[in-house]
């Protein structure tokens, strides 16, 4: 089907899709136990298995705020996670230097300094590598003026993880947040964190990992994050290999799906590598995923 380009404005908010990089991620564990018979034709792996994974950050911007959701993978890895892990890192996930956060900013006319805001849904390395930046051998907050929101059990999660988890929960990439006490602490979903903003609470992919509902009178998007990380796993049960509680995921994932499809809402894929966003159907007893788009700069037209 064909993607369309079309702009997106909710609210107050302009929406800008920030690509971060594309990397690359065992194409059977993403889709846990789905058959690749079925998952290749939508997903084709490279010869390692692997499928390629954008890392696609979200921007809303209105008069008064530059609201960031995720941050990618981050690109300083050496300087970040040391000569131990750094490179092996590179080499796993695949670091792009002319790609990342700041740069997807940059080409949007976006300083760091003017960001207001950075939600985490989680602290994954995919979703928080961007939160920090190695400057003069120091690791710092990306946004030296912004205020950053992760739940509370997510942080405590991230600094005691179970054995699962412990190679995706890096402490260079949420410790210096709260060093320079700008990290917010959340316990539990929030109405209107932001005008037209909620946070939303879910707990099978990992604990407390925040969905992000953008709405107005007319229309609306929810920022998946982990919950449905591509169009393809809008079917209910196309779960990750990697979520802790896949029922939980799925229960999670029909919640969201069938407030979506009542309210004509959107949703934005932060690891779709060939489409930012797209509309909800329901097909033969399941969810699918609609009309694909990726997201037009600002005051482009269509
Ligand atoms: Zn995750």
């Amino acid at each position: 089907m064909e993607i369309i380009t079309k702009s997106l404005k909710i609210g107050p908010y302009d929406l800008i899709e920030l690509p971060t990089g594309i990397f690359a991620l065992d194409g059977g564990a993403m889709f846990g136990t789905v058959p690749k018979v079925l998952w290749e034709k939508t997903n084709p792996p490279d010869e390692k298995n692997r499928i390629p994974m954008e890392a696609r950050a979200l921007c809303l911007k209105s008069k008064d705020r530059i609201i960031v959701i995720d941050t990618g993978n981050g690109s300083d890895f050496v300087e970040k996670y040391g000569e131990k892990i750094g490179p092996k890192f590179a080499e796993m996930y695949g670091a792009d230097p002319e790609k990342g956060l700041l740069k997807a900013l940059k080409k949007n006319n976006i300083a760091p300094e003017q960001v207001t805001d950075v939600i985490l849904t989680h602290l994954h390395f995919d979703h928080a590598g961007g939160a920090t930046r190695a400057l003069n051998g120091e690791i710092v907050p990306t946004f030296p003026n912004a205020k950053y929101y992760v739940q509370n059990k997510n942080l405590q999660t991230a600094r005691n993880p179970n054995i699962r988890e412990k190679a995706s929960y890096l402490s260079p990439n949420f410790e210096p947040l709260i060093e320079h006490k700008v990290l917010e602490l959340l316990d539990g979903p929030v109405q209107n964190i932001f005008p037209g903003v909620d946070l939303l609470v879910s707990n099978g992919h990992t604990l407390a990992q925040q969905i992000v509902r953008i709405s107005d009178s007319n229309t609306g998007l929810f920022y998946c994050a982990d919950v449905i990380a591509t169009s393809s796993h809008v079917r209910s049960a196309w779960v990750m290999g990697y979520d802790l509680f896949p029922l939980l995921v799925i229960e999670e994932k029909q919640r969201l799906l069938k407030e979506a499809l009542e309210k004509n809402y959107y949703l934005y894929y932060e690891h779709d590598p060939y489409c930012a966003y797209s509309s909800v159907e329901f097909d033969k007893g399941d969810y699918k995923a609609g009309q694909r788009y990726q997201v037009a700069f600002p005051n482009c037209p269509g």
